[in-house]
């Protein structure tokens, strides 16, 4: 399978980019900046699996970038099988609502909700040409409306938001047989969970090939779900 993931180079994105190849898919895997500081571990599977790894710059709150890394991946009739939208920002964490800098919950929405609406507006025709389409929106479950908790206002409104999109294109994209999914991936040890999370992002990234790889039966109803594919409260 050809698989698009943005924030390939570190956390649960490279780890995504990594069990991908080792399971034999062919990756492009898409950054932010490909500054050589940036893009060292991706060079290195690039070193271990040649054949089968693209690097590309695409950053998600800029859509001249996003219309770029399309074309990119549109030469020589490319085709995409799934799009993982995994990059996203945690800014203002654990602040109150007087605290908020307003900038930054606008920074929030336009990486991690908007973000993925530019990418699939740009990618959506190379994935219709694919084969078990599959769009993984990397969400939380800080995005869960009953679960509601006090802080990470903006985080928690963004990931909500990117639910509903999810929400929307599972209904819109339906008659295609294009499964959409918002995948609550665990707390994770990454730059953003940090060391005390329980999960390493090697094993939500086996889980979400399972799902991607349709391996993995999940009833129809449901669209956001966890890396185990269990269903989430929305
Ligand atoms: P990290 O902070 O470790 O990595 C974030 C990635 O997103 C980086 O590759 C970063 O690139 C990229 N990114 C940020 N802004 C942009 C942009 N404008 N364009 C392209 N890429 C960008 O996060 P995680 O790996 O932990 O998180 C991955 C996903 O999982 C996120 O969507 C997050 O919200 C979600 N998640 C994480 C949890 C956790 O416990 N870690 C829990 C629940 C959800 P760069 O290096 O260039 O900044």
């Amino acid at each position: 399978m050809n698989i698009l993931i943005t924030g390939a180079n570190r956390g649960l994105g490279y780890h995504l980019a990594k069990v991908g190849l080792e399971r034999g898919h062919f990756i492009f895997a898409s950054v932010r900046a490909s500054t050589p500081q940036a893009i060292q571990q991706l060079e290195q599977l690039k070193n271990d699996f040649p054949q089968n790894i693209e690097i590309i710059e695409l950053d998600v709150s800029c859509e001249e970038s996003v219309k770029r890394a399309a074309q990119i991946v549109a030469e020589n009739e490319q085709h995409l099988d799934s799009i993982i939208n995994n990059a996203g920002i945690l800014l203002e964490r654990d602040k109150q609502i007087e605290e908020l800098n307003i900038d930054e919950v606008t920074r929030s929405l336009d990486i991690n909700t908007i973000g993925p609406i530019r990418v699939i507006k740009h990618f959506l025709a190379l994935l219709e040409k694919g084969k078990k389409q599959s769009i993984i929106n990397i969400s939380s479950e800080a995005g869960s409306l009953t679960n509601a908790y006090s802080g990470d206002f903006p985080y928690g409104l963004s990931k909500a938001a990117l639910n509903m999109l999810s929400e929307k294109l599972h209904v819109a994209l339906k008659d295609k047989d294009i499964h959409v999914y918002s995948i609550h991936p665990g707390w994770m040890k990454t730059d953003m969970g940090g060391n005390k999370a329980p999960t390493e992002p090697s094993d939500t990234a086996k889980g979400i090939f399972e799902i991607i790889e349709r391996k993995l039966e999940i009833q129809s109803q449901y669209v956001f779900i966890d890396y185990k594919g269990q269903p989430m409260t929305i």
